[in-house]
């Protein structure tokens, strides 16, 4: 194979009681990245189209998860690589790790698909690390497995596929303002007192379960987060109100997408969708600041390889 165009969605991560660990992606947003062998070693970008990146390969995510790969994988050919953006960087959907989960994917079918998932998860997070300061996998795990996703350890990496309920339907709203996971960190308390905890485990249990039995009342019950909410919430513009017009719209629960400023509604079928997006943008009418609005099924598959033009 010479040359590979891969679709990379966006995903949500940090789902309220799982912070760090649970995550999803979406099947209607996303970037592509076309990759093709060169002549010449190690990894070259030779084009970044839709939002403002770096084209050094040794600060554009892309480029360190893919050098990461070629140190465990060598290969006597390199890469040269186009992305085309659509995901905002900082938006909170995981745009940094579409282009790290997409561009490892990509080199790892050009070259035979020598690396495991595990492996690529790994890899992916080293272009995590560098824009975030932690190498966290909970965006990158369900890129490189599809659908909804627990990451139970990084080390080693160990990644559980969660079913997902037919009728799950996520509303995103995109305040256009940037937030930085590196940012987004620091407001985050060292020490989670013991009560909460205990809470939020209790939660993260009830809400695997609620996805395994198609059981959505389960799954809206679960949907809170004691833990980080309250500290990353102010960094949101209008969070409480997109919480309360959501949840009165009958969404299942409403939370901070990644580290924001996008936040996540779930909901049971479209229709709900629909009117739980239409009242979160009427919270941004007439407001100094623009929104997106996403309404998406849950990906099954992740990352796809889609027919070069
Ligand atoms: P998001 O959750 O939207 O990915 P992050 O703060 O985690 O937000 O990552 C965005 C940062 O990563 C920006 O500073 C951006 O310049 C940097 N970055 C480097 N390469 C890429 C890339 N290929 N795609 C997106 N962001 C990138």
């Amino acid at each position: 194979m010479e040359k590979i165009r891969v679709f990379c969605p966006a995903s949500v991560a940090n789902v309220s009681c799982g912070f760090d660990v649970l995550g999803f992606c979406l099947k209607e947003v996303g970037d592509e990245i076309i990759i093709r062998k060169s002549k010449q070693k190690g990894v070259k970008i030779i084009s970044v189209e839709g939002h403002r990146l770096p084209s050094d390969p040794r600060k554009n995510v892309a480029g360190i998860a893919i050098n990461s790969f070629l140190n465990k994988y060598p290969s006597n050919f390199g890469f040269e690589i186009e992305i085309i953006k659509r995901i905002k960087p900082g938006s909170g959907i995981g745009s940094s790790a579409a282009s790290s989960a997409g561009a490892v994917f990509g080199v790892n079918k050009i070259l035979g698909d020598p690396a495991t998932k595990d492996d690529l998860i790994k890899f992916a997070m080293e272009g995590e690390k560098f824009v975030s300061g932690k190498a966290i996998p909970d965006n990158v795990s369900p890129l490189i497995y599809g659908g909804f996703t627990l990451t139970r350890s990084i080390d080693p990496i160990d990644v559980i596929k969660l079913p997902i309920p037919n009728e799950l339907v996520a509303v995103i709203i995109h305040p256009q303002i940037e937030i930085k996971t590196l940012h987004s960190r620091e407001v985050l308390k060292e020490n989670v007192p013991m009560e909460l905890a205990i809470k939020q485990s209790a939660n993260l249990a009830g809400m695997v379960s609620g996805l395994y039995k198609n059981d959505y009342d389960l799954i809206s019950k679960c949907l809170v987060d004691e833990i980080v909410e309250p500290h990353r919430s102010s960094l949101i513009p209008e969070f409480y109100k997109l919480k309360d017009v959501a949840n009165k719209a009958g969404a299942l629960g409403c939370g901070i997408s990644g580290s924001g400023p996008s936040v996540f509604a779930l909901t049971k079928g479209n229709e709900i969708a629909k009117r739980v997006a239409d009242e979160m943008k009427k919270v941004f009418k007439n407001h100094d600041i623009g929104i997106q609005c996403y309404i998406s099924k849950i990906n099954p598959n992740g990352i796809k390889i889609i027919p070069s033009k």
